[in-house]
């Protein structure tokens, strides 16, 4: 058993009370490899962003639990470093099942998500309750999810449209985190992972995010604070970078960034951020492959991505989150 604490990592929970209170989201940013890692590192030292490092169950098996755990512990280190603050929480994104649970609570991370939201009420709330038990023993935060949102993790990785929307019913949630106890809750608002985000209406025009279904969970579950995924925006100039250097990204639809900087300063306090990064690291990329054609150094892309995927970063906790400077105080 290796606790958070030990590792210089953030208590999630504390990171999104202060956000429930300050009215800002805490960015949670995804990595998949070690440039990915770096440029989150790098961004949100440089704005003194609190945020949620995540790491999906496929990462978890991809790099190593000890990896994920070793490099989790570097960042932390470099942050206490470079700010005095520990502001990095360790999030398991999309935890399958329980043993995926416990095995990331006893690895160093400050917060895991059980998502058991394709199962049946009852069924979710008693797999997320056992999830919380076992996490709260040791200061863990738990995030469960009501309301399929739309498109897999699985999809998201291969650019698949997702599937029709189900949205989250306010009184159910109310019981689901009354239930289980949990610490955060994703809920289905209209967004979706994947390319496709929204879908224009009958009439062309793209629908808003439920904010009203926001209100009504805040009414029930005041300052309680709630998750969003599936909200990236598919910046057009990096489609268009992609597409113009040999990519083929058709029919991408983001979330207004608009919406989700509405959206953030409501009780929404952590919004996922996935496919953002991905888009810009592979523009990046293929520019720099199709500037260099005779090259075989991978620094020819792994440098420009970095650089990329971290003004990215930068963007999102500018525009979007409202989080700079709310490092300074954390830990
Ligand atoms: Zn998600």
């Amino acid at each position: 058993m290796i606790s958070f604490r030990d590792l210089g990592i953030a208590d999630q929970r504390a990171l999104l009370q202060e956000a429930s209170r300050g009215g800002y989201a805490v960015p949670a940013f995804n990595f998949v490899f070690m440039e990915q890692l770096l440029s989150i590192v790098d961004a949100c030292i440089e704005r003194r962003s609190p945020f949620i490092l995540q790491s999906s169950s496929n990462t978890c098996k991809n790099l190593g639990i000890a990896y994920i755990r070793a490099l989790a512990a570097a960042s932390a280190e470099r942050i206490k470093q470079e700010t005095g603050s520990a502001m990095m929480a360790l999030n398991l994104d999309h935890g399958l099942n329980y043993e995926e649970c416990v095995q990331c609570v006893d690895n160093g991370f400050s917060a895991v998500m059980i998502d058991g939201s394709m199962l049946p009420f009852e069924e979710n709330a008693a797999l997320t309750k056992r999830v919380v038990d076992y996490a709260h023993r040791y200061g863990v935060a738990v995030e469960g999810e009501l309301g399929a949102i739309p498109g897999t993790e699985a999809e998201e990785e291969h650019g698949n449209v997702g599937v029709s929307s189900c949205y989250t019913d306010p009184a159910l949630a109310q019981s689901f985190v009354e239930e289980t106890k949990i610490d955060c809750l994703a809920v289905s608002i209209g967004t979706s992972h994947g390319l496709v985000k929204i879908r224009p209406d009958k009439n062309g025009n793209l629908p808003d995010l439920r904010f009203d279904i926001l209100a009504e969970i805040e009414r029930r579950l005041p300052g309680f604070p709630v998750v969003l995924h599936g909200s990236s925006c598919i910046y057009p100039e990096y489609v268009r970078m992609i597409n113009a250097n040999g990519g083929s990204l058709e029919c991408v639809q983001g979330i207004p960034e608009e919406s989700v900087r509405r959206a953030s300063r409501t009780n929404v306090c952590k919004i996922n951020v996935a496919s953002d990064g991905w888009i810009a690291a592979f523009a990046a990329t293929r520019k720099a492959l199709a500037e260099n054609t005779a090259a075989i150094d991978p620094r020819i892309f792994l440098r420009p991505a970095r650089k990329a995927m971290k003004d990215l970063y930068i963007r999102k906790i500018d525009t979007i989150m409202g989080s700079a400077g709310k490092g300074e105080q954390s830990g």
